[in-house]
């Protein structure tokens, strides 16, 4: 790596060259995972047109991920070995998220089957990020700014200022944050009068309900300050008793007792342990990088199964709402198909499979049990897309060292 052994004389060129990167790889990503979809009959099952689409589907969720997080490592070898400066780091991991999105423009439009603008692609990115992976992204920027730190007192006040952060975020400053960013409303009347009944029939006090500006169907429990919130594709595509059997899942979590609160919790100090590693890497060196995954592995797999146990918890309550298991198993199947999630899926996940979830509440789908979806080509046009602005790097410092050398 000795090309990284000298300053960058021409940081925007880096950054331009990244950017072009990112919007060659998000198009011929797309491009990839696109392939199966053009084989789909009009006719065909939602199950199989989820199956199909599912490459589709996880690279528009994960290709400006993948980039950002990328191009941070990039930028952590980057200082780490040429002490650049913060700022030209920001803008080529920006450049990587960006690009990527506005590469993956064609494939979101296709998805959506109606044109996306770059302003609405970034904002379902962004809410994407804040929703769903915060925690991660504060981890990261740690993890950049602790690069050639020990055990210092530097060191220690980045962890504890980051580690304190994603703490609170994830316990009570989520809603409050959200509310300040506009994606949190107060609920429809409709909605608020279905979570009094649900608070009702279980004899409790009503917990406080939101919208959720989210383009998918969903509803989501927020334990740690006692609220709910709804989407509103879902309240458009769901019945009231539909949503009161959702609704009562989502209480069935605030309702979970303070162990099994702190229990979801354990994936802040395992993320952390990752996200600390340069730290662990200059201690300790192999042995403290081999020892942060492997505390990072063990506790993924406990909280996944720790999630899924909630989860089959939550759904037996939601059934209990309605004698009759179609009522609420209706309201799932419309919920998966709205959002084309597949019926099943390889691996274990944090929810199980929705085809499990129907027969365990009691209701056996007209449909036999799908086959799970292929990863490969999901897979293929991320290191497609990684390859691009690898290559853009490279590109760069060899072109800018012939020129050094004329
Ligand atoms: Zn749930």
């Amino acid at each position: 790596m000795d090309f990284l052994e000298t300053p960058l004389d021409a940081p925007w060129l880096n950054v331009l060259a990244m950017l072009v990167a990112a919007i060659i790889g998000g198009l011929l990503g797309g491009a990839i995972v696109l392939r199966s979809w053009r084989r789909l009959q009009p006719e065909t099952h939602w199950t199989e047109r989820a199956r199909v689409c599912f490459a589709a589907q996880a690279f528009l969720a994960t290709a400006p991920a993948f980039a950002l997080v990328y191009a941070a490592f990039y930028c952590g070898a980057l200082r780490y070995f040429a002490h650049e400066p913060w700022l030209h780091l920001g803008a080529l991991v920006f450049a990587a998220w960006l690009g990527a999105i506005i590469g993956s423009l064609p494939l979101r439009s296709r998805w959506r089957k109606r044109r996306v603008g770059l302003v609405e692609a970034l904002e379902e990115s962004g809410t994407t990020i804040v929703l769903r992976s915060l925690g991660t992204y504060v981890f990261l920027v740690m993890a950049a700014a602790l690069v050639g730190h020990g055990f210092d007192l530097a060191a220690v006040i980045i962890m504890v200022v980051a580690l304190g952060t994603v703490f609170v975020f994830v316990t009570h400053g989520g809603v409050p944050l959200l509310r300040f960013l506009g994606m949190l409303t107060p609920a429809s009347p409709r909605i608020e009068s279905i979570v009094r009944q649900v608070a009702e029939r279980s004899g409790s006090l009503a917990p406080q309900a939101y919208t959720l500006r989210w383009s998918p169907a969903n509803a989501m429990a927020f334990p740690f300050v006692f609220a709910v919130a709804v989407t509103p594709a879902l309240e458009k595509i769901l019945t009231d008793e539909e949503l009161l059997a959702v609704i009562s899942h989502e209480f069935e979590h605030l309702r979970e007792t303070r162990a099994q609160k702190l229990t979801r919790l354990l994936g802040i100090p395992s993320l952390f342990c990752l996200f600390s590693s340069p730290v662990w890497m200059k201690e300790f060196g192999l042995a403290g990088l081999i020892m942060a995954n492997a505390i990072v592995c063990v506790a993924a797999r406990m909280l996944g199964r720790f999630s899924r146990q909630m989860e089959t918890q939550a759904d037996a309550q939601a059934k209990r709402e309605h004698e009759d298991p179609k009522i609420y198993a209706g309201a799932l199947e419309k919920l998966y198909e709205h959002n084309l999630v597949p019926a099943v899926h390889q691996g274990k996940h944090s929810h199980p499979n929705l085809y499990d979830r129907l027969l365990a509440v009691g209701f056996t789908p007209a449909y036999p049990r799908p086959k799970a979806p292929s990863r490969v080509a999901n897979r293929f046009a991320l290191i497609i897309l990684i390859a691009c602005l690898a290559a853009s790097q490279f590109a760069v410092f060899r072109g800018m060292d012939a020129w050094a050398s004329r």
